[in-house]
């Protein structure tokens, strides 16, 4: 299997390069040449298998240049970090299935896709004979996922900027008591925005990014993308086994467009998805351009689902691509429009399109926590505020003559503040939180300044 970029100058190019690659070098994101193509009895044939194997079928699909071998030693190794054994099993309250993806070392989704990274970029380079210098900026929950993917591992190093003082306790601690030596986390006085600019500015640096062999771990990495469409097939097939029904909607809360364009794919490999339905919190770009056309930039807000506290999806030029049938010059024309007036241009033929296969909500703060008391009193469950964020979607847009199933995204205990607000008692730690407070951390306080940030990596890269 080839890739190629959405903007139509890059392409040819194998799996394991696209992986390291990370954005096209064209500015574009690379996608698959072809999304293959299953038959219903393929996906029969799917649905039996367990977590570890599925994953290692679908992937093999994108993978084509890695070793059957290899691979599924992969797939294996970076499973077993989870604490459940179905990995993301899928329980049912109150009329809704709950897909749980926080059963990771970190407790979020991202855990799903990070740890195959991780462990990927270790394979690919000792096959190379290469080493990589990790840079990102987190708002809280890509950071410590992307700590967990590759500490300890070799040829690697990882440096991660968060915001001093505005990512929650347990975030901060989920990070910086991770001490392995090629681990460095680097909190910033400054905002999560000044931290993403940083990175920007270094990583347009051509120079330096080739000297210390710059990568990428933000889910613009197609290997995170890949990883995420799994779930999609094992929670259908839970439900089907359930509910006898065949076609299933699927509620996700939304960001930067990852997880629901994962499930857009696995709808267009043949899954039968109904309806995506696109939860956003007050941040609600994406809802604006699915339910009226209009992908306008506004002012990010700071809300209770902080993950989603986002207007420019990164993804969603993937998405584009589709949409606009593979015209490459007619999206890089619509991106240029957008990066220079901050909104794309409207097309109703398009909208349409668009709502054949999502549909979206915009849930505030006083709803989500509405959810999360609601939910709790009618099950005893409790949901964190950007799962709620998804089951309100639910509540609101579900049809009825199809099961929904709800992407729990975080473990509650992440966001223990609002639940506490919503109903009056925090949630029970989890085992791997055990004692945190108590353990050995290492972080460095620095200015948000891109000299002082490129200064340190100079002195710390491999
Ligand atoms: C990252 C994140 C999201 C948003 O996911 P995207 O792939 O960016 O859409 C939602 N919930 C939680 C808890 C997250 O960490």
């Amino acid at each position: 299997m080839d890739y190629q970029s959405t903007r139509g100058k890059v392409g040819g190019i194998p799996f394991s390069k696209a992986v390291l690659m990370g954005l096209a070098d064209d500015g574009g994101l690379l996608l698959p040449a072809e999304i293959p193509r299953l038959t219903p009895g393929d996906i029969d044939a799917l649905g039996k298998l367990d977590y570890r194997e599925l994953a290692f079928q679908i992937i093999s699909l994108y993978a084509t240049d890695i070793p059957a071998a290899d691979l599924r030693e992969l797939v294996d190794r970076s499973y077993a970090a989870f604490t459940h054994p179905d990995i993301t099993p899928v329980v049912h309250k109150d009329g809704v299935f709950i897909l749980e993806l926080f059963h990771g070392p970190t407790l979020a989704f991202k855990d799903v896709a990070l740890q195959f990274l991780g462990n990927l970029f270790e394979y690919l380079l000792a096959a190379d004979n290469a080493r990589m210098n990790i840079l990102g900026a987190t708002s809280g929950d890509t950071g410590s996922a992307a700590i967990y993917g590759v500490r300890g591992k070799k040829n690697i190093n990882i440096f991660i900027l968060h915001p001093h003082g505005r990512v929650s306790p347990i975030q901060k601690l989920q990070m910086t008591t991770v001490t392995d030596d090629n681990v460095f986390n680097l909190a910033i006085r400054g905002t999560f925005d000044d931290g993403q600019a940083i990175v920007k500015e270094i990583f347009g640096d051509v120079d330096f990014k080739q000297r210390y062999s710059l990568g990428a771990i933000n889910s613009i990495n197609w290997a995170r993308v890949l990883a995420q469409i799994v779930y999609y097939f094992h929670a259908w097939n839970r439900v089907r086994e359930q509910t006898g029904c065949n076609s299933i909607d699927f509620a996700v809360p939304t960001g930067n467009f990852g997880d629901i364009f994962a499930g857009y794919v696995a709808k267009r490999m043949g899954l039968p998805v109904g309806k995506l339905l696109l939860a956003t919190n007050e941040n609600n770009i994406l809802t604006r351009f699915i339910n009226e056309g209009d992908y306008s930039v506004g002012e990010v807000r700071p809300t209770l689902s902080p993950s989603m506290d986002i207007q420019k999806a990164s993804n969603f030029e993937r998405y584009l691509y589709y949409l606009l049938d593979g015209d490459s010059a007619k999206l890089a024309a619509w991106m240029q429009t957008f990066n220079e007036t901050g909104r794309l241009p409207r097309d109703e033929a398009l909208a349409e399109k668009v709502r054949r296969d999502f549909a979206s909500a915009s849930i505030g703060n006083d709803r989500t926590l509405e959810t999360i008391r609601d939910f709790h009193a009618g099950t005893g469950y409790i949901l964190d505020p950007h799962t709620a964020t998804g089951v309100a979607t639910a509540r609101v847009l579900a049809e009825g003559s199809r099961p929904v199933v709800c992407l729990a995204t975080a473990h509650p205990a992440k966001f223990g503040d609002a639940v506490q607000q919503a109903i009056g008692q925090l949630p029970p730690m989890p085992q791997s939180l055990a004692g945190i407070e108590e353990r050995e951390s290492r972080c460095k306080i620095v200015d948000a300044d891109t000299q002082k940030i490129r200064a340190f990596i100079e002195a710390h890269a491999l």
